[in-house]
């Protein structure tokens, strides 16, 4: 079915929006201001992100607490476990947990020398993400979501490797995948007949970012090994410094992506938001999800 036929109460679609902790009294005001514009959209969840090594253990507690005080909007809580024994990730986990939250998105992170440096578990730490989702099971997490990458991970020397270690996040209990970012269809569609010729069969929802910056996306991508289509570094030469085309541009790339996976049957949807509202709440009503007032429990056009 087309988007366009989707009346708004019927698209069947969900979402789910990702924000990392603030660093500055500035940011934390535009965080607030995403969640505020985000939360009425009613996602499935919210998720935020944890720095490797227990860097922003207090950081995310914080905004973990903000989403859960905007409207009970249901919070994930992002968990590393590099460079950390088992105990005091257990130990994270359990704080988050008597905060009310029982979802996770279970995480191996990279070493503390950046993406690319050999990465060694920690002697007395858990091995990787699928050690990770055990261990989180164990202790009573109810819904786990880990990785997944269309491109393969940049350390799996294969495709068949990336899928195997996905496999192995799955048997240990993890309920869906969240995909790195994509710009390719076509990639994510053969990464999930891949993954399905594997016998996986949770979710794997793609993980969409929306090009605020494309010099910071494209930076970004050379960091975690998603590759930047041509085309689309030529949609957006030359503009660092028309901020207005820029942007239309990017509402044009980002409904592009949304409108043609909905057309390949996709329904779960998670945004890379950047904490940054705009681009992601258009994109939400152009598939059709719009604010719920809460006040009648109808969903209205605003
Ligand atoms: P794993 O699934 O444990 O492993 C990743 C890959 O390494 C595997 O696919 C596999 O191919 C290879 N590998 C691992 N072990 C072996 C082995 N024994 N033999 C062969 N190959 C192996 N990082 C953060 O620091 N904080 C966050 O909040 C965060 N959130 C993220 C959210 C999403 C949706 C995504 C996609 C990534 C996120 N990351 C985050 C980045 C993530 O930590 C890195 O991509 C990291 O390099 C891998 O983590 P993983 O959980 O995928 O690891």
């Amino acid at each position: 079915k087309s988007v366009n036929d989707a009346t708004k109460d019927d698209t069947g679609i969900r979402v789910s929006f990702e924000f990392f902790p603030p660093k500055t009294p500035r940011m934390e005001e535009t965080l607030s201001e995403a969640i505020e514009k985000l939360a009425p959209l009613k996602p499935d969840f919210v998720s935020v992100t944890y720095g490797a090594g227990g860097s922003t253990r207090e950081p995310t507690r914080k905004t973990l607490q903000k989403v859960i005080g905007t409207d009970a909007t249901p919070a994930a809580a992002h968990l590393t476990c590099v460079d950390a024994t088992r105990e005091d990730v257990d130990a994270v986990a359990a704080d988050f947990m008597s905060l009310g939250i029982t979802r996770f998105v279970a995480l191996r992170g990279d070493p503390a020398d950046g993406v690319g440096a050999a990465y060694r578990p920690h002697p007395g730490g858990y091995r990787n993400a699928a050690h990770l989702v055990e261990g989180l099971s164990a202790m009573g997490a109810l819904d786990i979501s880990v990785a997944a990458y269309p491109e393969k991970h940049p350390e799996s020397p294969d495709f068949a490797t990336d899928i195997d270690m996905l496999k192995r996040k799955v048997d240990a209990g993890a309920a869906r995948a969240i995909t790195q970012f994509f710009f390719d269809n076509d990639t994510y569609e053969r990464y999930l007949e891949r993954v399905r010729g594997a016998a996986i069969d949770v979710p794997v929802v793609p993980g969409i970012i929306p090009i605020h910056s494309f010099k910071a996306v494209r930076n970004f991508a050379s960091r975690c090994g998603a590759e930047i289509p041509a085309w689309l570094a030529e949609r957006f030469e030359g503009l660092d410094d028309d901020p207005q085309t820029h942007a239309l541009v990017a509402s044009a790339v980002a409904a592009e992506q949304v409108f043609d996976l909905v057309e390949r049957g996709v329904t779960d949807f998670h945004f890379y938001t950047m904490n940054r509202p705009d681009l992601v709440f258009a994109m939400c009503r152009l598939i059709g999800i719009r604010a719920d007032t809460g006040d009648d429990g109808e969903l209205h056009a605003a």
